[in-house]
């Protein structure tokens, strides 16, 4: 019996991650996700899929910000990520215990900043 350790940072089954953003120590576990792939607590996420979630391809791994919220035909909430180091965006399920305060935030994000006055809605 061997035993290979090609990285010995990359471990195959990590049962939890620190939090590149906040710090905070995540379990792996997530209600309603195969793959929790963002802090719960910050959303910030980690640039470790390529194409496929969950796949652990890319070479990235610059943190990605959470950009702003999609929601799915079904109503799910979906958290458009953006990685700071290569730009690349990409959706991510909401999972059951992500911080609604922070969820909220990113959603009504442009709202808070609209471009326009938005007293000329009422005009329309
Ligand atoms: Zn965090
Ligand atoms: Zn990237």
């Amino acid at each position: 019996m061997s035993r290979h350790h090609h990285r010995s940072r990359t471990r195959q089954r990590a049962e939890s991650f620190r939090c590149a953003n906040c710090r905070l120590d995540v379990p792996m576990d997530a209600p309603g996700t195969a793959h929790r792939n963002h802090c719960p607590n910050c959303l910030w996420s980690r640039h470790l899929d390529d194409r496929v979630p969950g796949d652990r391809a890319s070479q990235c791994h610059a943190r990605m910000e959470p950009l702003s919220i999609a929601v799915r035909g079904d109503g799910e909430w979906v958290i458009i990520h953006r990685c700071t180091g290569c730009d690349v965006l990409s959706g991510n399920r909401a999972a059951g215990d992500d911080n609604p305060l922070s969820l909220i935030r990113i959603a009504v994000r442009p709202l808070a900043r609209p471009p326009f006055p938005l007293e000329h809605l009422a005009a329309l």
